[in-house]
């Protein structure tokens, strides 16, 4: 060890007491592995939120999934579910820092945006995806692990750009199939009108006080607005008659909100005003919306978003309107999965080789297939024809390239589909990656 590693820090004892047994461990709860079969699907979802985000002139950006503690408190806001019980925070076990695995990407974007001074010279439209950790129950739809697609205007201030990201998810369902999801959309003012609001709101919280669950109790004075968020259905009713901040709204978010009605209508965009929307996020002001699906009960919202003029400036940067949503990718593949999406990744050709002769023939031919620009899978670890034959059919190769020693003689390929007729045929070697990619390559 030179003098400038740290010290090795001894592993938790607990650690070392799982790691002296022999036993198969298992993953945490509520983290999921994504197995190559299912993983296809992600890789079909992913590639379409790419395109129609790149449509809209939205680049792609990264953040780190550890943050400071204290960027996710003052961001997020400590009366928020995910501030007081959902985040994974520790310490660093070196020089006792408080670290956070992202709960939401919107604070860690914020923050390098500030940091870097990304929108000094002009707005930015950026989007980025990947994990985020929440200690939630586990259940369809919510994980502990999960990941979002997140997408962020800064320095945008109309509401253009609301209508425009409310826009850009229409297409991407569109894109991906999903006919059921239901916008919703509210305006919670801004910093004034919600103020104006609270005395009203907490006085018919107190009137209310019996059917309060414990969350609420607590939030009362502290986040009141907050209470309207809660899925608790003994609060519901209740819930419904609560004083209505929208109509209280002043000129200026009204305004703003008319605009976003406006554009959504002109693009023929169906929409909810919801008056008990809020988000559970203390950063949003004026437009928030959700995107919702009947199909998946208290797991329905597959897109969350609204503006937040305030976050930079409560991060300690220069005061930049913005606008952005967080949609969760697990719950959108369930309902592409009800919808009957399917993917697969499979190679185009599948090279079965027998014999000393055949397997450099083998190797050249499936590399001519990938100079072409397709995929293909050079048997390995020998065995019988009829093995291979059966790995071939398992790849999902639509066609087995069959290289003997009769094949490697006649300077030929055999050339088998397994995928539609099953038909077979040989083909001089020089000819086989035209063959094969002309007849069977999409
Ligand atoms: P919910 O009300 O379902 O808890 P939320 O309001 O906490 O959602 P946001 O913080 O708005 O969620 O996150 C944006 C999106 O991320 C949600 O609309 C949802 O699709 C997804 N999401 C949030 N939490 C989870 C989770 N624990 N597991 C899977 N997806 C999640
Ligand atoms: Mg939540």
């Amino acid at each position: 060890m030179s003098a400038t590693d740290s010290p090795a820090v001894p592993a938790p004892a607990t650690a070392r007491v799982a790691a002296a047994r022999r036993e198969p461990l298992k993953a945490v709860r509520g983290m999921n592995d994504i197995l190559p079969d299912e993983s296809a699907l992600w890789e079909k979802l992913e590639a379409a939120a790419r395109t129609t985000f790149d449509l809209y002139g939205y680049r792609n950006m990264r953040v780190p999934v550890v943050e400071s503690t204290a960027l996710f408190v003052r961001g997020i806001g400590d009366a928020t579910d995910i501030v007081e019980k959902e985040m994974y925070t520790f310490e660093d076990r070196l020089n006792g820092d408080s670290l956070t695995l992202r709960p939401e990407a919107t604070a860690g974007i914020v923050r390098a945006a500030i940091e870097h001074n990304l929108t000094y010279e002009r707005p930015q439209r950026v989007w980025m995806t990947g994990p985020m950790f929440r200690h939630e129950r586990p259940q369809k739809g919510r994980y502990r692990q999960f990941y979002q697609l997140d997408v962020e205007a800064l320095g945008f201030e109309g509401p253009d750009v609301d209508a425009e990201q409310i826009l850009m998810l229409a297409r991407l369902w569109r894109t991906l199939g999903l006919a059921d999801v239901e916008l919703r959309i509210n305006s919670i003012g801004d910093a004034d009108d919600r103020l104006a609001h609270r005395g009203a709101l907490i006085a018919y919280f107190e009137r209310h006080a019996s059917v309060l669950d414990e969350d609420a109790r607590r939030r009362l004075h502290t986040n009141p607005l907050r209470i309207l968020d809660s899925k608790n259905p003994a609060m519901q009713d209740m819930l419904a008659g609560a004083p209505r901040l929208i109509d209280g709204i002043g000129p200026a978010a009204r305004a703003h909100f008319d605009g976003v009605c406006r554009l959504l209508a002109d693009a023929g965009i169906a929409y909810t005003v919801d008056a008990r929307l809020v988000r559970g996020l203390d950063y949003y002001n004026r437009t928030v919306f959700e995107w919702v699906s009947a199909g998946l009960g208290a797991q329905g919202t597959v897109a969350g978003g609204g503006r937040y003029d305030g976050l930079f400036a409560q991060l300690g940067g220069k005061p930049t309107p913005a606008c952005g949503f967080g949609s969760g990718i697990e719950r959108l593949l369930l309902l592409m999965r009800d919808a009957g999406a399917v993917a697969a990744a499979a190679p185009l050709a599948y090279v079965v080789h027998a014999g000393d002769a055949a397997a450099p023939v083998a190797a050249r031919l499936a590399e001519a297939i990938r100079d072409a620009g397709y995929a293909a899978v050079l048997h390995a670890g020998g065995g019988s024809f009829k093995s291979q034959m059966k790995r071939a059919d398992a790849s999902g190769a639509r066609v087995a390239l069959i290289l003997g020693d009769d094949e490697v003689a006649a300077r030929t390929v055999t050339i088998k589909s397994l995928r539609d007729d099953g038909s077979q045929a040989a083909v001089p070697l020089a000819d086989a990656v035209a063959h094969v990619t002309q007849r069977w390559g999409r």
